[in-house]
């Protein structure tokens, strides 16, 4: 299987790569992204030989459809992280919560977010790659609080492969925090900034197209990347849950094979939703994709009006922080997969110039066949947590709130709601939603586990005694001098 470009080709770069290639390279022609040059499509037989096989079963055989250039032995080595998780035998558990509504809980790996669905396997099939060319990467990673936590786990004394992690000093919970800051690899480096997550994004997006501190760093023998979500290499590994969700369903008799199901996806860059939606391309009966939103609300807008509007929009702190995002990577995958490269290359410079673009009314129609979306505002997340918390007994994080809505609109078939995160690493918010009062986090986990009889896991109340290994934190501007000095 090759890659092609979203914006189409710009005559200097290859018409087309490889898997390794676009994971290892992941900048393609005009700013664009790498997308498959076709899907492989999935029959009933596939459904039905798989009803009866592990996550990791479904996993290699998916992937193997795709034909990417990874051998077996790679991608089974990487899938065997998934044996790290609560259950090896099922990573990813589906809950039914209320009539018509299962939750998959996608939070089960080392660092409690869905983030380590795809960084696991991801960061092991990277790190095994730069090895076997004998090159050196220096992964930068910015964070709001989820993606920092699981690309440190995944990177944790991998050979030839060093992390430089950028967070917003102040702004991540404590879980969080510490969670990156006890990481004792000798390969990672943590740098707290003085500024928000924007400021460590810019500073990320500064040094990735910074010319000189390439050439700083080729002089060292190090090549630079970024394990963001727009990488095809995470994106490849959030197909599968989808699948297995439905097979899940279909396991319990809650439909038979070819009934419809919905997916309603907490968004933010938009992997997870695309993941579904490649799912959906492929076979699986799926009706459609619901976009959950926060107060930031711009693919809400995208999927109601056909819309993307940035022109009097400014970044909202929500409780659902990770979904604090204004433009939403991913959705080009999804535009250049139904309009082709020529009109993205077309809307997303509109977006860059003007800061807005709106699809026709025929293109708006063609989106709206496979998704449909709302967002939800912190005063309903909390009514929602304390409701379910108190009245259906499931507990959940802020993010996994923001889907209830689509559910209650949407009951025509069976929806499989994602939770993104374990309540744990966002006890404060959630204290706050079912008791009104205001906690830091070691307070909060205990007072929620007393209350409602639930486990903290021991990787999350370890964090409070484990020594701190990176204290640095710097100034904008000092960034990076930091990296330098680490490399
Ligand atoms: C990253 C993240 C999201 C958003 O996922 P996307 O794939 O970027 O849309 C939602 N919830 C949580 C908890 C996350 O960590």
């Amino acid at each position: 299987m090759q890659f092609i470009e979203t914006r189409g080709n710009d005559g200097v770069k290859p018409k087309e790569v490889s898997f390794s290639e676009a994971i290892l390279n992941p900048a393609a022609s005009y700013g664009g992204l790498y997308v498959p040059k076709s899907l492989p499509s999935l029959d009933e037989e596939f459904f039905k030989k798989h009803q009866a096989s592990s996550y990791k079963e479904l996993a290699f055989d998916l992937l193997k459809k795709f034909d990417i250039d990874i051998e077996d032995d790679l991608l089974q080595e990487a899938l065997d992280l998934y044996d790290r998780f609560d259950d090896p035998k099922n990573p990813v558990p589906v809950v039914q919560v209320r009539d018509g509504l299962y939750v998959a809980e996608l939070y089960h790996g080392p660092t409690r977010a869905f983030k380590d669905m795809a960084l696991q396997p991801f960061g092991h099939i990277l790190s095994a790659l730069a090895k076997r060319r004998g090159e050196n990467y220096l992964i930068l990673a910015a964070t709001s609080g989820d993606t920092g936590p699981a690309t440190l786990e995944t990177f944790k004394n991998k050979p030839n492969i060093k992390v430089a992690c950028l967070y917003p000093a102040g702004g991540t919970s404590d879980v969080q925090r510490l969670q990156m800051v006890t990481e004792d690899g000798k390969n990672l480096k943590v740098i707290g900034i003085k500024g928000d997550f924007d400021d460590a994004q810019t500073a990320l997006k500064n040094l990735l197209a910074s010319e000189r501190f390439k050439e700083t760093l080729s002089q060292k023998g190090i090549k630079l990347s970024a394990a963001n979500s727009v990488n095809f290499g995470r994106i490849i590994f959030q197909i599968i849950y989808h699948i297995h969700a439905y097979l899940e369903l279909l396991r319990r008799d809650v439909i038979t094979f070819g009934q419809k199901i919905h997916l309603i996806v907490p968004s933010g860059n938009f992997g997870n939703a695309l993941g579904g939606y490649y799912a959906k391309k492929m076979g699986t009966p799926i009706d459609k994709i619901l976009i959950a939103s926060n107060a930031n609300n711009v693919l809400t807008e995208l999927i109601q009006n056909g819309r993307y509007d940035l022109r009097n929009k400014s970044l909202i702190k929500t409780t659902s922080p990770a979904m604090d995002i204004l433009k939403s990577s991913n959705v080009e995958r999804v535009l250049f997969d139904k309009f082709g490269a020529a009109r993205t290359k077309e809307l997303m410079e509109d977006l860059a110039t003007k800061n807005y673009y709106e699809l026709t009314s025929e293109e708006l129609a063609a989106l709206r066949e496979d998704f449909d979306a709302d967002f939800t505002t912190d005063e309903e997340v909390a009514a929602t947590i304390k409701e379910y918390a108190l009245e259906h007994r499931y507990l959940m994080d802020p993010h996994t709130a923001t889907t209830i809505k689509l559910y209650k609109k949407h009951k025509e078939y069976p929806c499989v709601a994602y939770s993104t995160a374990e309540w744990t690493k966002f006890a404060p918010s959630v204290l706050q939603a079912i008791e009104g009062r205001t906690a830091r986090d070691q307070e909060a986990l205990e007072a929620i586990s007393k209350r409602l009889g639930v486990a903290i896991p021991d990787r999350i109340k370890e964090l409070f005694s484990k020594p701190i290994i990176h204290d640095t934190v710097v100034e904008k501007e000092k960034i990076e001098e930091e990296i330098l000095r680490f490399l």
